[in-house]
């Protein structure tokens, strides 16, 4: 938006979407390659290698040519095509051109179809290793028809056997050429798929690393920097958040009644039926063991104590305990707001110190700091 002036022409050249500018920053690499083809043509013509009339005919068709893939490009009309960049049309297009100045101008051959090599290295760019190996098919046999056309017009002079000498020799470099930029693709599409698998397993990583295997939620680690951040954004925006800490009653007689993986069951399912009955910014995270933590950002003490009794009704009405009716899950909470004086860690030793306190007074209750 706020350009500065002197990147506006080159924005306005290239085009804002970043994919477009890479594609019309190849162009640009093909029509220095153009450019300095037609120079050398028009010098050829002064000298009489090419005639005036096949040189007006190359220059016209070349800056045709570009101007139309330009006009593809940067109108972002290609987009609709499966290659966006147009590299295929662009490659097959100069080497046709190629071989037309191949027949026009004898005297030419031999800087003209060294071109073809570097053309066909393009496809290795954008194009799948199957195409890039079609445009060497392409190219050679584009080069055995202007070959038999200049034979043809009789205007080689140096006889058949030559011509197929050197045909030879173009068909083995083009299809190695093309052979070569297929690697370099399927190298390249190698290179994505890594680097995808590795953005993936990162992720993973980073989930792993940041939530609690049994339940899913987050863990203590995640919760304490979400924390750092809230109490960072409470003395900026002077919005302090409130924190619950809860902890599961006789936790430990549902273990030893039920079993360990029964006990583990019912840490799962709190989690799964508690994180439905939070508001979005609400983050509730497991602190360890059979307690958790409610991180209520911008909320008052009031407010935070409704949302908590929001999630004992839930819980308490929740099926997964009408499944077993005599498995009684409760949990007691303390709540605290952080005050503009204390640190978020100090919050933190408030909510705690009344949980203590809702135990204390039998359990199954909030208490407030
Ligand atoms: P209180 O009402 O005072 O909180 O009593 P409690 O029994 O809930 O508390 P206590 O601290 O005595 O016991 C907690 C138990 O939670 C002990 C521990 O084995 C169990 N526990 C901790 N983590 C897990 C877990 O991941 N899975 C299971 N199944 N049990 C766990
Ligand atoms: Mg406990
Ligand atoms: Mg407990």
């Amino acid at each position: 938006m706020n350009q500065p002036a002197s990147e506006l022409p080159l924005a306005w050249l290239l085009g804002r979407e970043s994919y477009q500018r890479v594609c019309v920053r190849f162009w640009l690499m093909t029509s220095s390659v153009y450019a300095v083809m037609l120079v050398l043509l028009g010098y050829a013509q002064t000298l009489g290698f090419i005639s005036v009339r096949d040189s007006e005919l190359f220059r016209w068709v070349s800056l045709s040519g570009l101007a139309f893939f330009y006009l593809c490009l940067r109108s972002g009309w290609s987009k609709r095509l499966v290659d966006r960049a147009m590299t295929a049309q662009q490659m097959m297009f100069a080497i046709v051109v190629l071989a037309g100045a191949y027949v026009a101008a004898p005297a030419l051959r031999g800087g003209l179809v060294i071109v073809v090599p570097l053309v066909l290295t393009f496809g290795g760019f954008t194009l799948p290793p199957r195409r890039c190996r079609q445009m060497g098919v392409f190219a050679v046999a584009v080069q055995a028809i202007a070959m038999a056309l200049s034979l043809a017009s009789g205007g080689q002079g140096q006889g058949g056997a030559l011509e197929i000498m050197v045909f030879v020799v173009c068909a083995v470099v083009f299809t190695m050429s093309a052979d070569m930029a297929g690697r370099l693709s399927a190298m390249r599409e190698q290179l994505r798929l890594q680097k995808r698998d590795l953005r993936l397993a990162m992720e993973r990583n980073d989930q792993l690393a940041r939530h609690d295997e049994l339940t899913q939620l987050p863990n203590r680690r995640h919760a304490l920097e979400m924390m750092e951040y809230e109490g960072k954004r409470a003395q900026r925006d002077r919005v302090p958040p409130c924190i619950c800490m809860m902890d599961i009653d006789h936790f430990k007689q549902i273990n030893d009644t039920h079993g360990h993986a029964a006990g583990d069951a019912v840490l799962r399912l709190l989690a799964s039926h508690s994180v439905p009955a939070l508001r979005a910014p609400d983050i509730l995270a497991r602190w360890g063991g059979e307690e958790f933590i409610l991180i209520m950002p911008e909320t008052t003490l009031e407010i935070a104590a409704m949302v908590v009794e929001r999630l004992r009704s839930a819980l308490a009405n929740a099926h997964i305990w009408k499944d077993r009716p005599e498995l009684k899950v409760t949990f007691s909470a303390g709540i605290a707001a952080m005050l503009p004086s204390e640190s978020i860690q100090d919050t933190v030793a408030r909510a705690d110190a009344a949980l203590y306190r809702a135990k204390e007074a039998g359990r199954n209750r909030t208490e407030q700091a």
